[in-house]
């Protein structure tokens, strides 16, 4: 059993030394909004290794939110790039799971979940990990319980957002956990 290291799928030492991770190059790619990248072979073989399609090169991002609408806006918005890879889970008990079957790159948290309070999971995540956490919040007045109790969040959103700000907030706490 491996232990539970944020960092794990860095390659070994090589060439891509100065990009130890691929979070940057996921939102440095984000095409135009409703329109897929053209697939020419220079680009595909660029940007992307069909046979490492779950995971090896792709920012492996864990969404834990219930409302299936807002989970898949984020699961829209990140993957369409095509170097994230994005995972949802509805409960916390299915977030804990798996996470710690395949750790991920980064969790989008959120604060009111079916089973529990997204704080008690961050808490829980934060005993075994440093995995980067990004708390979503439907009220203003949660973000300071958020940073009240310092439950060990990276950073938060407030619902409804807009997606350019959740690109551009993954975009900063992926940076900083680099
Ligand atoms: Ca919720």
């Amino acid at each position: 059993m491996r232990p539970a290291v944020t960092k794990s799928n860095e390659p070994p030492a090589n060439n891509s030394s100065e990009t130890p991770y691929n979070a940057v190059r996921l939102i440095a790619d984000l095409p135009p909004c409703g329109r897929a990248p053209p697939a020419t072979p220079e680009s595909a073989s660029r940007s992307r290794t069909p046979q490492a399609a779950r995971g090896t090169d792709k920012t492996r991002v864990l969404v834990v939110e219930d409302e299936s609408d807002i989970a898949g806006l984020i699961k829209h918005t990140l993957e369409r790039g095509g170097d994230a890879w994005v995972e949802v889970a509805q409960s916390g008990d299915q977030a804990l799971k798996l996470s710690s079957e395949q750790p991920p790159d980064l969790i989008i948290l959120d604060l009111n979940l079916p089973d529990g309070d997204g704080v008690e999971l961050c808490r829980r995540i934060r005993k075994t990990s440093d995995v980067p956490i990004l708390m979503l919040t439907a009220r203003d007045e949660d973000v300071d319980k958020i940073i009240g109790l310092e439950v060990g969040a990276d950073d938060y959103l407030t619902k409804p957002f807009n997606p350019r700000e959740l690109v551009a907030r993954v975009k900063s706490v992926l940076r900083r956990s680099s």
